[in-house]
C-alpha cells in the first residue's frame, strides 16, 4: 500500500532526484517537477516506477505562478498530496556583491523565496485539516549558506535560504494545528550540478575535504533526511531544521 503522494520540485537531478528515487523505493507515489530537462526527469520517474510505485514527471517553472499552478494542475489529477519537498533552487556565478546584477538577485529570489512560498501554500491548501485535508509534511530545502553567509562568493543565494530557514518556522507554527509539519533540510556541500551552474564545477572536490567530516555530500545522504521528516518517524518534529553538511556549520 502506498504511503501517499509526495510532490518534489526540482525532482529531475540532485538531490530532488534522489529524495524522489528513494521514496519510490521506500512506498511513496512520486511527481516529479523540473523546469527544462524532462528526459533526466522521466529517467528518474522510470526508477521510481521499477521500485513498483507511481510516478509521473511535470514540466512546471516554479518561479512563476503559472508553472505551479500547472504543477498542482497535475497533483490533483495525480491524487491526495500527502508530502512536499520544497527543493528547486538555484545560484550564480560566484562573486562578491558588486558582480551581481538586479536580475541576478531578482531570478534567484523569484525561485528561491517567492516560488517556494507559493508552493507550500498550494500544498497547505490541500493538506490543512481546516480545508478538509488529512495533513501531510513539508520539507523545505535550505542550506547551510543561510548560517555561514557565503562571502565572496554568494551572498544573495545564502540570503534566500536564511529567508527558508525564518520561512520554515513560521509556517511550522502557522499550520501545526491542521496537521502539517513544516521542516527544513540544510545541505553542506553536496556533489551535484549546482557547483557547475554557479562556476565552480570542482566545489566537492575541492572544498570537500575542507569539511569536517572530510568531503562532500551525496544527494542520498540529504534524501535520507528527507525521508525521514516525510515519513511517521519524525511524527514530533515541527520547525526543525536538519544540518545534513558533514559538520559544516557547527565550526565556531
Ligand atoms: P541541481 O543538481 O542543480 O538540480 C536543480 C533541480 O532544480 C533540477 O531538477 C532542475 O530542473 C530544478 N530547477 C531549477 N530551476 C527550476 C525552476 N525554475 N522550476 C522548477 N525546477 C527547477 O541542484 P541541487 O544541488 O540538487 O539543489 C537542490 C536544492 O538543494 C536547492 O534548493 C539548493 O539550493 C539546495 N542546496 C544544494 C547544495 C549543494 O551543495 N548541491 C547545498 C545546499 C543546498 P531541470 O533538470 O529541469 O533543470
Amino acid at each position: 500500500m502506498t504511503k501517499g503522494v509526495c510532490l518534489i520540485t526540482g525532482g529531475s537531478r540532485g538531490i530532488g532526484a534522489a529524495a524522489a528515487r528513494m521514496a519510490g523505493a521506500r512506498g511513496w507515489d512520486v511527481l516529479i517537477n523540473y523546469n527544462a530537462n524532462a528526459a533526466a526527469a522521466e529517467a528518474v520517474a522510470e526508477d521510481v516506477r521499477r521500485s513498483g510505485a507511481r510516478a509521473e514527471i511535470v514540466a512546471g517553472d516554479v518561479a512563476t505562478e503559472a508553472g505551479i499552478m500547472a504543477t498542482y494542475e497535475a497533483v490533483d489529477r495525480f491524487g491526495s498530496l500527502t508530502a512536499l519537498v520544497n527543493n528547486a533552487g538555484i545560484g550564480d556565478q560566484v562573486g562578491d556583491i558588486t558582480t551581481f546584477s538586479f536580475d541576478r538577485v531578482d531570478r534567484i529570489v523569484r525561485l528561491n523565496v517567492t516560488g517556494a512560498i507559493i508552493v507550500a501554500r498550494e500544498a497547505v491548501k490541500r493538506m490543512a485539516t481546516r480545508f478538509g485535508g488529512k495533513g501531510g509534511s513539508i520539507i523545505n530545502i535550505s542550506s547551510s549558506a543561510a548560517k555561514l553567509g557565503g562571502n565572496d562568493q554568494f551572498v544573495d543565494y545564502s540570503a534566500t535560504k536564511g529567508a527558508i530557514d525564518t520561512f520554515t518556522v513560521g509556517l511550522a507554527l502557522e499550520w501545526v494545528k491542521d496537521g502539517i509539519r513544516v521542516n527544513a533540510v540544510r545541505p553542506g556541500v553536496i556533489d551535484t550540478d549546482f557547483h557547475s551552474n554557479v562556476g565552480v564545477p570542482d566545489r566537492p572536490a575541492t572544498v570537500g575535504p575542507q569539511q569536517p567530516l572530510g568531503r562532500a555530500g551525496t544527494p542520498e545522504e540529504v534524501a535520507e533526511a528527507i525521508m525521514w521528516l516525510m515519513s511517521d518517524a519524525s511524527s514530533y518534529t515541527v520547525g526543525a531544521i536538519i544540518e545534513v553538511s558533514g559538520g559544516r556549520s557547527i565550526v565556531p
